[in-house]
């Protein structure tokens, strides 16, 4: 079994390189992903690869997402300290623990908050463990629900984070994000020739831009692919 000092010293590096490669720019999220040990949000037969940069897999047929692309996306939501936050898609909790860290430091009395939807039962109960083992439960809420509906009662958010690859955007989502918000999703086909978008709802307008080709399992429910459970 590996220690935790050589955990967090692999931790360290995976960051550094992330940075050199240019997927990271954000200081608070380099600060964030050196600190939420990723190895406590994998099943334990995979502890071991924590740090190395794929997506793996959690069970029911999902994947925590490759580090790169959890660095990539928190850079671009903007994240700040104190900001309300929304992740459909909560799969291991690990995302949600980085994005906490950055939103709702132990230092400095800020009160942002984390929710994160889960539609996978099994799935929400390994992020609430994973997330309350870690010392995140009063930072994370993490909830069973179809998120392609948004999660109305603690609405608005200032930033809304999708892990699932979507037809398009989900109206409840546009709706439930602040005028100034942000909005990060996978939109494309199933599994293949997805694209990263980046909207900022500007008063009526939705200012929209790509971030690059991606590859994420479907968002499911009432406004993603109707497959499977
Ligand atoms: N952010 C996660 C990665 C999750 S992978 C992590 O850090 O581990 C995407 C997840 O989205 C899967 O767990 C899948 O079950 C979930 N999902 C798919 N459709 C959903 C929906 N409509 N609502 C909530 N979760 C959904």
């Amino acid at each position: 079994m590996k220690s935790d000092r050589g955990f967090s010293e692999e931790r360290a590096q995976a960051v550094d390189r992330l940075v050199t490669l240019g997927y990271l720019r954000s200081r608070d999220v380099m600060r964030a992903m050196k600190t939420v040990p990723r190895e406590d949000f994998l099943p334990v037969a995979l502890r071991r690869q924590a740090y190395v940069d794929t997506p793996l897999t959690i069970g029911y047929g999902q994947t925590i997402s490759a580090l790169h692309m959890v660095a990539m996306m928190a850079d671009a939501l903007d994240l700040a300290a104190g900001q309300t936050i929304l992740e459909v898609g909560g799969g291991s909790g690990y995302h949600a623990a980085v994005i906490a860290e950055v939103v709702a430091p132990l230092s400095g009395g800020h009160v942002g908050h984390v929710y994160s939807v889960e539609i996978v039962p099994e799935l929400a109960r390994f992020a609430q463990e994973n997330l309350r083992r870690a010392g995140y439960a009063g930072r994370v809420t993490a909830l069973l629900g179809d998120g392609s509906l948004g999660l109305a009662e603690s609405a608005p958010y200032d930033r809304i984070m999708v892990a699932a690859a979507a037809p398009g955007i989900p109206g409840p989502l546009l709706d439930q994000l602040v005028d100034g918000g942000v909005l990060v999703i996978p939109v494309g086909d199933l599994y293949f020739f997805q694209e990263l978008v980046r909207v900022r709802k500007e008063g009526p307008q939705l200012r929209r831009e790509s971030l690059g080709g991606v590859a994420f399992v479907p968002l499911r429910g009432e406004h993603g692919w109707r497959t499977g459970r």
